[in-house]
Formats: structure tokens, sequence, C-alpha cells
């Protein structure tokens, strides 16, 4: 039998786990679904100084804590990868791999994942020196060189952690400057084992059939290539909505971030996007919370309006 809630919430990342806890707090029967740990990119990321009420706080540490908070009254929380969301009237039946469950409304927050640098040896060398999270593999890599391909925040941010582990961190960017927030970038420029290669891109990762051992590079100014010896490649070129069980709804830009109006509504009636994977203007966990809570509250009016 279909188990059936006023409210399905798609992801327990600090958007998703937020609209969770306004909802259940406004006594409406949650399901929270997630097909990974919940915390989301938080589980990724090492030191977090922006999100207020704590000077700094541990990526895993604050989803604890979120979870906690968010789960208080009455969320029920399950595994799950959801796989597609279907219109029956008023109600929406949420597909999963095993099961399938019927709400009034559903709140997506998938997030978003990493971009690839779609070079030859990334897949081939995944995990064997190629990584896209500092937290989780830097502590194979201590003294040893590696190289961030990157210049946003989450690429110098992450360069600056693994500066604490590694022998040198070089920074590979396409630019000739860094677009990470001044703060990031004064700290990344102090440490004297962080060097940076400028108007550069990565054009393969070498190994030697079991591991890393080099990048190649090209100059996109001069067109002079080379090769730098390193152990680890972190990359951080980008990000990507998780939306691709939701696009047959229709409610995705070319690009596949989800569109929504500023109560998180999509054009679809009582589907709402909360977090990185909605088109806005900075991804970050302050934001994402915001429009957990927004959404929390626009789907208490929206369950009212439909019983
Ligand atoms: P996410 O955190 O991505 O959570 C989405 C959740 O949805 C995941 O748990 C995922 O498993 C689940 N999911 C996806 N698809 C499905 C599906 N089909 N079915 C079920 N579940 C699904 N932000 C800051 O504010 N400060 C920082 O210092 C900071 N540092 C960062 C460092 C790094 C390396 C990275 C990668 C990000 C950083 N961010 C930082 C950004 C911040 O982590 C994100 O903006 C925030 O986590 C977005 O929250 P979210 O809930 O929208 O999505």
């Amino acid at each position: 039998m279909t188990k059936k809630y006023d409210v399905i919430v798609i992801g327990a990342g600090p958007a998703g786990m937020t609209a969770a806890l306004y909802a259940s707090r406004a006594e409406l029967s949650v399901l929270m679904l997630d097909r990974g740990v919940y915390g989301g990119q938080m589980n990724n990321t090492a030191e977090i100084e922006n999100y207020t009420g704590f000077k700094s706080i541990l990526g895993p540490d604050l989803s604890e804590k979120m979870y906690e908070s968010s789960t208080q009254f009455g969320v029920e929380y399950a595994y799950g990868e959801v796989t597609g969301i279907e219109l029956a009237g008023n109600q929406k039946i949420v597909h999963t791999a095993e099961e399938q469950f019927e709400a009034s409304a559903v709140i997506i927050g998938s997030g978003s994942e990493y971009r690839k640098l779609g070079v030859p040896g990334e897949d081939q060398y995944g995990g064997r020196g190629v990584s896209y999270c500092a937290v989780c593999d830097g502590a194979f890599f201590k003294n040893e060189d590696v190289v961030v391909v990157g210049g946003g925040d989450s690429a110098v941010q992450e360069a600056t952690y693994l500066a604490n582990l590694a022998k040198k961190v070089t920074v590979v960017h396409r630019r000739d400057q860094l677009r990470a927030q001044k703060i990031l970038q004064d700290r990344a420029f102090a440490r004297d084992n962080i060097e940076f290669i400028w108007n550069s891109n990565v054009t393969e990762i070498l190994g030697d059939d079991k591991k890393v051992t080099g990048v190649a590079l090209k100059n996109n100014q001069t067109g002079e290539t080379s090769e730098l010896p390193t152990a680890g490649v972190f990359v951080y070129v980008g990000i990507l909505p998780i939306s691709g069980a939701f696009t047959q709804l229709g409610i995705t830009d070319e690009q596949g971030w989800i569109i929504t109006n500023d109560q998180m509504e999509t054009k679809v009636p009582g589907i709402f996007a909360v977090g990185d994977v909605r088109k806005k203007g900075l991804r970050q966990i302050t934001t994402a919370v915001g429009d957990g809570g927004i959404a929390g509250q626009a789907v208490f009016d929206y369950v009212e309006s439909v019983k």
C-alpha cells in the first residue's frame, strides 16, 4: 500500500532539512528522503566560517546538528533515490527504485554535484589520485604534492585545507586571477606551500596505470605545454544541478536548474524547489536554509488550500 504524507521532501541537505523542520513544526506529516547521507554537500566541507551562529564548524558536525533539529517535530527520514514524480490530480506520487509514496506537496532539495574536467585519465584514475572532495581524500596525500584545479571559492578554500596536509599544493587556474572571495584568496596567498599556475588548463591526467603521477598542462595564452608531477588532483571546476529525475515536469531551464518564484513554487502547483538545485545567484548553506524556511511555510498554505 502506498504511504501518504502531506509533504515529501527530496534531499536531506541544509535546504531540505530546513524545509522539513518548518513543515513538520506546522504539524504537517513529512517524509524526507535521501539517496545518501543526510547533510548533503556539508559532508564534503571542512571548516565552515560563514554560517551565522558558529565562528567555525566542521561540515559533518553542522550536518549532525541540522539533522537533530530538523527531525525534532516528527519528520520521518528514509533512504531512497527518487527516480520521478507523477502527478495524479492534486496528489503527487514520488517514485524511488523500490517504493512509491504519495503526498499533497513535494519539496525538491536535491542539490548539485561537481562538474568533471572531461579530460583523458580523469575517469581512469578516479579514486586513484583524482578526487572531488578534499575533506574525504586529503589525508591520503600527507606530505605529497597535489594539484587543485579551479579558481572559485571551493577550489581556493579546499586548497588551503589541503595545504595543512600536503607538502605542496599547486592551484591550476584557466584565468589570470581567482574568482574566490577576497578573504579566501588572502589566506591562500599567505601560505608558502601553495603555488599558482595561471592561464592554464589541465589537458590530461597522467598515471602509471595504478595511480596518478602527474598532469599535462597547456597555457591558453601561449599554447605552451608542460607536465607537472603530482600524486593527487582535486577538481573544483563548477557544479551541475541534480535534476534529471524532475525534468519531465518541465520545471527546469535549459541547463537543468529548477525555476521557482520567491515562494519557492515551481510552475507545477504543489511542487516546490529549494537550495542549490534552484536557478539562483548564490549557492551557500545560508541561502539553502533560507529557501527551506520559505518553502516550509509556503507548503503549509498549499496543503491547507487543497484539503
Ligand atoms: P546539498 O547539500 O547538495 O544536498 C542535496 C541532497 O539531496 C544530498 O544529500 C543528496 O544525496 C540528495 N539527493 C540528490 N538527488 C536525490 C534523489 N534523486 N533522491 C534522493 N535524494 C537525492 N557553503 C557555505 O555556506 N559555506 C562554505 O564554506 C561552503 N563550502 C563548500 C565547500 C565545498 C567543497 C562544496 C562542494 C560546497 C561548499 N558550500 C559551502 C556550498 C554548500 O555546501 C551548498 O550550497 C549547500 O550544501 C546546498 O544545500 P542543498 O540542501 O541545496 O543541497
